[in-house]
């Protein structure tokens, strides 16, 4: 009861701490914020805040034309925590900005998190996130927050699959009745896709690439699967022998080539976890088949490749790059109903 009465203090937040994009809404609004998880920095590391606007879309703004002690970086790469303060200060940015209305008690905070980090760098997102502010913090994982956000019906008796590909992680996990029954995360998203996409380039063109172009041609013709219609771009980058700008055309056969690795690994991941579950489970699978989301997921084709690799049926949701945030709104909405799933684990909890 005293619960219910505190929680009128204030906007609840969910927030989906991305490593590519940071997404936070508010139960009963929707999402009130979508910003890519950069921040600007000085020479000495420090957060440059001028007027506090080095966090987000304008640190994004500022990429490619600062001056050189003036750098934009990423807080967290890979899923991992690369600068604890800086995700502070980033977190800390992105609720103040979503919670314009700071009276009474602070607000109740759900933080979504990779299962592969650590329990320190949990610590430290808990930690974060009650500095700036929150009353009541929860972590919860990211795949349980994609299952119930595509609509997954992860609190029945039988086995709902999520495959969510971010920016740095790969997340993926079965669960029945509200718990994780079996789960993979790995290093391995848009990122690992672009750094592959890099590399091919290198080593069949001589072509030197930087991680931005090969994200926007990724964009543009990469797939994961044969197209009805190939395509093909011009790209430019630097002559790795010469040292001069160049052109080449590249055709969606091979990107496609060059990201077979990082997608093998995507399989081998989705596999294990097929693995890790029970048999009545797993024939529970062949027929609910596997959800995708995450941004990485809306790389073309993604879907077909996935279930001729593991033999379920897979489809990728319509709001893939939002369903981890729609998920984490839904648990504040329901607390009562989700409790349970927000408390049921260490995995999820501190
Ligand atoms: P994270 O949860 O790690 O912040 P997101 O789910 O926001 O990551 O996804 C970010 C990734 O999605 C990036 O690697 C980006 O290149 C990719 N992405 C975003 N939009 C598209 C698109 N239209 N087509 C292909 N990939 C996309
Ligand atoms: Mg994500």
């Amino acid at each position: 009861m005293l619960q219910r009465i505190l929680g009128f203090f204030g906007d609840d937040l969910a927030i989906d701490l991305g490593t590519a994009n940071t997404l936070i809404s508010v139960p009963g609004e929707g999402l009130v914020l979508n910003e890519p998880s950069v921040v600007a920095v000085d020479s000495g590391g420090a957060a440059v805040l001028s007027g506090g606007c080095a966090v987000g879309h304008m640190a994004r703004q500022m990429l490619g034309r600062t001056p050189g002690s003036i750098d934009v970086v990423r807080p967290l790469r890979e899923g991992v925590i690369a600068d604890f303060q800086l995700c502070e200060t980033m977190l800390r940015y992105f609720i103040r900005k979503a919670q314009p209305r700071r009276w009474g008690l602070g607000p109740r905070v759900i933080v979504c998190v990779p299962g592969c980090i650590t329990p320190v760098e949990k610590r430290a997102v808990f930690n974060s996130a009650q500095r700036a502010g929150a009353r009541q913090v929860f972590l919860l994982s990211e795949a349980k927050a994609a299952a119930i956000g595509v609509g997954l019906p992860i609190a029945e008796p039988t086995a709902s699959m999520i495959c969510d590909i971010g920016g740095g992680t790969t997340e993926v996990a079965v669960i029945s009745l509200g718990d994780t029954v079996a789960s993979g995360s790995i290093r391995v998203g848009g990122d690992a896709f672009d750094e592959a996409i890099v590399d091919y380039l290198t080593r069949n063109y001589s072509l030197r690439v930087s991680a931005a172009a090969a994200e926007q041609l990724r964009i543009d013709i990469g797939s994961a699967f044969p197209l009805p219609d190939e395509m093909s771009e011009e790209i430019s980058g630097i002559d790795v022998i010469s040292g001069l700008p160049r052109k080449a055309t590249v055709t969606s056969e091979e990107i496609r080539e060059a990201l077979a690795d990082p997608l093998s690994e995507i399989v081998r991941v989705v596999k294990r976890t097929i693995d890790g579950c029970t048999p009545d489970l797993a024939a529970d699978l062949v027929d609910n088949g596997l959800v995708l989301s995450g941004g990485g997921a809306l790389l073309r084709r993604i879907d077909r490749y996935l279930a001729e690799q593991t033999g379920l049926p897979a489809v990728v949701s319509p709001e893939a790059l939002s369903a981890v945030a729609r998920g984490s709104q839904l648990c504040l909405e329901q607390f009562a109903r989700w409790r349970r799933v927000l408390e049921s684990s260490d995995d999820d909890i501190y």
